[in-house]
């Protein structure tokens, strides 16, 4: 590898990673009249943030009003204050209240970025509802769709999950309930039109923002790795980076470390999670680089050890190729349940998919308690709904699908204990019948009645197993990305392990780093909002620096 001579260049800011976090940052403080250069790992632009949904949870955001939800700052603190039961940092809390919903009115009047408010139906309802100050809609935002021409040569470097392509507003998946319609449904959907160019959720996000970054002067360069933060006497002077094969110094005297979580690095994730985590669908190139540049410089670490939890199913869908994928309301469904090895119920199955990670296992060192487990369903929920329809693949039945004319035929298939699952399903159904789950409560809480079937009677989450054929898919423990990280205050400072004190020029956002409420997945978009009004805070900062410098 050749070394460069220090780079002429010179930034107010270099932020490390692509992102939400990333691009809000190096936005705002664009806008507010810095010299900003983004510098992304991978060939693509957008990290994880573009292939996810591009949910942003942000409480008391003006465009509740528009969907018929009031909420107040009161509210959303009691509301993220039981969420977080005490742990982590109680000022972040505030802070995201306070300047989430002053970072979404800054995009839109400053970058023209559109956001749309979900609406109080279904699903569409925060994760634990049943606490204090929780909302129904209003909370999430979602970007409106946007069509790549508008990027022009940049269009090829956005990184995109063809999924999200779509001639129409993807959010009326919620808005209609589409996981409870019959799978006759299925042949009413089509494809989009091949000169469709037009994205929604993750990539759109990534898109809206990218395409405001670039018409301030945001330089992004690509194919470059961010390897070690530069210090003087204390303080961040820049960056030394690969790129094209040769190192690179840039100077300049504010970082935003965004680089994402580590779940792609297997030692990070075996000495730092406290579960286990088999499957993620972070970026293959989020390995906690971030992390480990700020600990070399004596950053605090907080948060660590959890993940942004979601179970992890194998999924019919793309030509039966074997999809591993996130589970949420699959598991929700009448005529399903879950069970571990022993053919034995463990977790109220339609728990909101963070919360399920509570249920995968001890702690490190012992081996997961529960998983992997077996989702169960019978034909009468194939025969119900589309989505439990698409877990059946056409043409030969792939390994990860097992199927069983008879209990005892499934049983044997998955390797359960036959008079285990028997038992098991028939206490199941006596629930379904009465409508009352006496082991596990699915379907008394808000969240497994917005997200059930309102037609299934007494229990919307409840429905027998008993028509044959049955089938059993594996379920595997998964993650969105991780969490916790670079531990900052409630401006975005990254603090120091050896006086609590910032250091000096170093800021962090998003997923590595502790800036999201702790132990909670608030709503849809619990990722997204604070790594994006972090990402603001600090743009913000980096901005009202240069003035005071001027
Ligand atoms: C299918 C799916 C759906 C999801 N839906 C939602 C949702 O609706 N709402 C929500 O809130 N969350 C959602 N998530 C989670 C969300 O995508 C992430 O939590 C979020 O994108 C993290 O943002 P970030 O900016 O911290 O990291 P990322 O978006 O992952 O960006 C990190 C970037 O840093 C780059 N990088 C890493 N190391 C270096 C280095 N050394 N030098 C330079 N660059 C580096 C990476 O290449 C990457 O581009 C979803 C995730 C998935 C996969």
């Amino acid at each position: 590898m050749s070394e460069s001579a220090p780079s002429s260049a010179c930034f107010d800011l270099l932020v490390v990673g692509s992102g939400a976090a990333g691009l809000t940052g190096a936005l705002t403080a664009a806008i507010g009249g810095a010299k900003v250069l983004v510098v992304e790992k991978t060939a693509l632009i957008g990290g994880t943030t573009a292939m996810s949904g591009g949910g942003i949870w942000i409480a008391c955001n003006h465009l509740m009003d528009a969907v018929g939800v009031p909420d107040s700052r009161e509210d959303a603190l009691a509301y993220l204050r039981a969420c977080t039961g005490g742990q982590g940092d109680d000022t972040h809390l505030e802070a995201l209240v306070d300047e989430g919903a002053a970072m979404i009115s800054f995009l839109e009047r400053e970058a023209g970025i559109l956001f749309n408010a979900w609406t109080p139906q279904g699903g569409m309802i925060d994760y634990r509802p049943w606490l204090e100050g929780a909302r129904h809609g209003g909370r999430t935002l979602e970007p409106a769709g946007f069509s790549l021409a508008r990027l022009g040569k940049w269009a090829d470097r956005l990184r995109k999950d063809p999924r999200l392509r779509s001639a129409h507003d993807l959010n009326a998946y919620y808005r209609e309930r589409k996981h409870l319609l019959p799978p006759s449904a299925l042949t009413a959907m089509k494809p989009p039109p091949d000169d469709c160019d037009t994205y929604w959720r993750g990539p759109a996000l990534v898109a809206w923002l990218l395409e405001a970054c670039l018409t301030r002067g945001v330089e992004v360069w690509t194919d470059t790795t961010a390897k070690a933060l530069a210090m003087d006497a204390g303080r961040i002077i820049g960056l030394r980076v690969e790129r094209e094969g040769r190192v690179e110094h840039i100077a300049a005297p504010d970082v935003l470390m965004a680089t994402g979580g580590y779940a792609n690095n297997a030692e990070l994730k075996r000495l730092w999670l406290t579960r286990s985590l088999q499957y993620t669908c972070e970026i293959e190139a989020n390995q906690g680089d971030g992390h480990l540049m700020g600990q070399t410089v004596g950053a605090q670490m907080a948060g660590m050890g959890d993940a942004w939890w979601l179970p992890h199913i194998p999924l019919g869908l793309e030509g039966g190729l074997a999809n591993i994928a996130g589970t949420r309301e699959d598991r929700i469904l009448p005529h399903t349940l879950m069970v571990n090895s022993n053919g034995r119920r463990f977790m109220n199955e339609a728990t909101n998919y963070y919360d399920c990670g509570e249920k995968f296992g001890a702690m490190t060192g012992a081996g997961p308690r529960d998983f992997p487990a077996w989702f169960l369903f019978d034909q009468q929920g194939v025969e119900r709904y589309m989505l439990l329809s698409l877990k059946i693949p056409k043409g030969p039945r792939p390994d990860w699908l097992h199927r069983g004319s008879t209990l005892a035929e499934l049983a044997s298939s998955i390797g359960v204990a036959a008079e285990n699952l028997d038992e098991t399903i028939a206490r199941f159904n006596g629930f379904a019948r009465s409508g009352v789950d006496r082991d596990f409560h699915r379907g008394e809480n808000p969240w497994d009645r917005a997200w059930g079937d309102p037609a299934n009677l007494p229990n919307p989450s409840l429905g027998t197993l008993e028509k044959s054929p049955f089938y059993a898919l594996p379920v595997y423990t998964g993650a969105n990305s991780t969490r916790g990280g670079l531990r900052i205050d409630a401006h975005g400072r990254v603090l120091s392990s050896a006086d609590g004190a910032p250091i000096a020029g170093l800021h962090a956002a998003g997923n590595c780093s502790n800036g999201a409420p702790a132990g909670a997945y608030c709503g849809a978009g619990a990722t997204l909002g604070p790594a994006m009004t972090f990402g603001y805070i600090i743009g913000q900062r980096v901005a009202a620096g240069l003035k005071i410098a001027a």
